[in-house]
């Protein structure tokens, strides 16, 4: 049973579009059910009725022609009820509804299930018999397995459908503002032509591309086959003590190259569909592997995956030759589209091309888009049923700041859009009036803010913003951006300009924090539980050569300027912190000794994980600083990982067990005259940094576009009012009410522009 699920689910995966996939899953749930009758309503989202789609023994004339609204007839009850309706004589139900149209009289017994995906009920999936019989156990069970599977791939298809301009009728129309959601990941609104990027060689995250260029391509392909020969040549040799039949699998994997119907077929659909290389490629190598994953034989079926490697392998070959796209290829309002944006994609596009950025995959908290927010290019993360695929080309907008993108706006949704641009354009000029002011209460509480950097372009755009120093220096990013680790003298370079930048204001820079999200193209970590993993300061230790070399090249980078603090990540125990404090002391003897002029830099610890929370006292005792990382504080405390859009809501930060730790880090620390402060994403958030200021601390370190918001609204408010609102969410134990009720407080205050626009398209 459960390979004709799996094939199921594969074919209906592989349908081109949506009219298709519906029509495969009610002919294979037909045959596997061994009913008279499979057929599938769908869901209206804008009439919520459910019309049948597909039908396998029905009267084929009523597809698009009958529908039920929600709650009528058994369909509408089993999408009401949002559960499973088995009968043995549906007519006799109170609920039944006889649709003449479909000629279903004939059929007794019925068998209804929900297809709900994230919450949403998509349709109903439903089987009938003549014969007066309930489903039994293991058919009803088949039938809810195969809908929550499939639940996920329709959702997929039907946002293709909507975004897509049909291509089955000549009078296809491109349907305009269809809106895709996700997770609001950087505020801003882009307006621009999408770029599909692919991490790595995947057949089934190629986008759809036309070439004007019909022979490059072709030869792009020949000697992309030739290079995989010589790859897979190559293996086989290195592997000399295969078994024979092992060696045989790579013979025969190079007579698959040689065989010319694969490579003449992809040749065929390059030059007659004026295909790209790579797009053709998935399209044969995905027919073939459709086409043996169905053989009941096992032995025919594990070919598939032997084509499938072979096309990733040719594929990748084709991704080498054309890893970046020319420059000129990027329009000038880029946004770039991914299955799953990485940290790296974001170099890929000039700098003054990039305006937008959607990812199917990650979250709000996910390290790129940490990135973006610091960027401040507006950015979407998490849209599951974004069809990356296709959507090359083809004009967005972006909307940052409630998570939605809106296909081929029409100008009416342009023009909306525009005027919330120009509006958040007049605000930030406003607030340029403050930026030389310090961040101070009216009542006269001073605080510091100070930029979260990575990269030296953010680091410019803070001192445009008023910035007093860096809170956090995020050094992995650097490296992620190398493709081997840099050298003592290539880091000192880089720190340089930052600590240049800023001085005489301090630079905070975190050691490496690698691991979890963070991956380093050369030095991959290969783990079920990353972010439980090896992470941080946790790699460094074990690899003090990398931690001394990194230290070394911040203290001589400082060297004259004297504006380093040097902070560490994931610390979960003392030892940790004591360790790291020897190596740094040892790199700090060791540049003396060479003569180096280097004073020694303050050293900090960041709090991220539950433990160190509790160790709060010893480590503000034996440190010079604390900087709270509230993105992994949250994480930890909360079980939720930061990346997973599927438990996105139930990441938040104002969670009382979240600012209860808050509350006792900065109590704990206080008593040891410990400077503290925040570096994760809350202290950028207005109503986020309103409350930290009132728990006390000391530095608030955020991304550029923030800081003059939350210095407005630092200069707008008491701390005796600041106090008093604090101590009266501290009780309350709805994180979604606590957050209402600090934005209320500053909507009265006047301060409701800083929390953004108000969107009405
Ligand atoms: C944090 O965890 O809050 C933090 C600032 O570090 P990062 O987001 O880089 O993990
Ligand atoms: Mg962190």
């Amino acid at each position: 049973m459960l390979n004709v699920l799996r094939n199921i689910v594969q074919e209906v995966n592989g349908a081109k579009d949506l009219e298709s996939a519906l029509h495969i899953l009610v002919a294979r749930v037909q045959q596997a059910m061994k009913t008279e009758v499979c057929s599938v309503y769908a869901m209206d989202q804008e009439n919520r009725r459910f019309t049948l789609r597909a039908t396998k023994g029905l009267n084929q004339e009523a597809v698009g022609n009958v529908s039920l609204s929600l709650g009528e007839g058994l369909v509408g009850l089993v999408a009401v009820r949002e559960e499973p309706i088995n009968l043995d004589d549906a007519a006799s139900h109170p609920r039944y509804r006889y649709l003449s149209e479909t000629g279903e009289e004939r059929y007794n017994s019925f068998l209804g299930v929900p297809i709900i995906h994230h919450k949403r009920i998509l349709g109903v999936l439903v089987v009938q018999q003549s014969a007066r019989r309930k489903f039994d156990e293991s058919e009803e069970a088949f039938m809810v397995t195969m809908s929550a599977q499939l639940a996920a791939v329709l959702s997929h298809a039907e946002a293709a459908e909507l975004v897509l301009e049909s291509d089955h009728s000549k009078d296809s129309k491109i349907k305009h503002d269809v809106i895709i959601k996700g997770a609001p990941a950087s505020p801003g609104i882009a307006i621009g032509t999408v770029v599909v990027l692919s991490p790595t060689a995947d057949l089934y995250d190629v986008p759809d591309r036309n070439t004007e260029n019909v022979e490059e391509e072709i030869h792009r392909f020949q000697s992309a086959i030739e290079g995989a020969r010589a790859q897979i040549k190559q293996v086989g040799e290195k592997l000399a003590d295969l078994r024979p039949e092992e060696q045989a699998l790579f013979d025969v994997y190079i007579r698959m190259l040689d065989d010319d119907a694969l490579g003449s077929e992809v040749v065929r659909r390059i030059s007659e569909n004026k295909q790209w290389a790579q797009g053709a490629l998935r399209d044969v190598i995905l027919e073939y592997v459709a086409h043996f994953d169905k053989m009941d034989d096992a032995y025919l079926r594990e070919r598939a995956t032997d084509i499938k490697d072979l096309g990733t392998r040719v594929l990748a070959q084709l991704q080498d030759t054309i890893e970046l796209l020319p420059e000129q290829n990027f329009p000038d309002n880029t946004i770039l589209v991914s299955e799953e944006l990485t940290p790296s994609m974001l170099g890929e596009v000039p700098e003054n091309k990039l305006v937008g950025l959607v990812s199917a995959k990650g979250s709000a908290n996910s390290h790129v888009a940490i990135l973006a927010r610091a960027m401040g290019v507006p950015t979407l993360m998490g849209a599951a049923d974004l069809p990356v695929k296709q959507m090359e080309g083809i004009e967005l907008v972006v909307d940052g700041y409630r998570g939605r993108l809106y296909t081929h706006p029409s100008q009416k949704v342009r023009d909306q859009f525009q005027a919330i641009v120009e509006e958040e354009n007049a605000l930030v000029e406003g607030l340029e009036a403050i930026k030389d002011l310090p961040a101070e209460t009216p009542d006269g509480h001073r605080l510091s803010l100070c930029v979260n950097t990575g990269l030296i372009t953010d680091a410019l755009r803070s001192l445009d913003r008023g910035a007093e120093g860096v809170g956090l220096y995020r050094t992995e990013v650097p490296f992620m951006m190398k493709e081997r680790f840099p050298s003592e003298t290539e880091q000192e370079s880089i720190y340089r300009k930052q600590l240049e930048t800023f001085a005489p204001q301090p630079v905070t820079m975190r050691t490496l924090d690698i691991g979890g999200d963070k991956a380093l193209t050369y030095f991959p970590i290969e783990e079920d539980n990353p972010f439980l993993g090896w992470r941080g300061i946790r790699v460094t230790l074990d690899h003090p050569e990398i931690f001394l070399l990194q230290v070394r090249a911040m203290l001589k980078a400082s060297v004259g300027l004297d504006n380093l603090k040097i902070m560490l990540p994931m610390i979960t125990s003392v030892s940790e912190v004591e360790e790291a404090q020897h190596l740094i002391y040892r790199a700090h003897q060791e540049l003396l000794d060479e003569g180096v002029a280097v004073t020694m830099p303050q050293v900090g610890v960041m709090i991220e994980v539950p433990a160190a929370v509790y160790l709060a006292k010893t480590l503000s005792g034996i440190v010079d600083f604390i900087s709270v990382g509230s993105n992994d504080l949250t994480q930890y405390l909360l079980a939720v990982d930061r990346n997973n859009p599927r438990v996105a809501e139930l990441y938040d930060s104002f969670h009382p067990a979240v600012l209860g730790a808050l509350k006792h880090i900065a109590d704990t620390a206080k008593e040891n005259n410990c400077t503290i402060s925040v570096c994760g994403e809350m202290a950028g958030s207005p109503a986020g940094a309103l409350l930290l200021m009132a728990m006390g601390y000391d530095m608030l370190s955020m991304n550029a576009t923030n800081l003059p918001r939350v210095k407005s609204i630092i200069r707008s408010v008491d701390t005796i009012f600041a106090k008093a609102l604090l101590e009266e969410v501290m009780v309350m134990d709805n994180p979604q009410i606590i957050t209402s009720t600090v934005e209320l407080a500053l909507n009265k205050l006047g301060q409701g522009r800083m929390l953004g626009p108000t969107v009405s398209a």
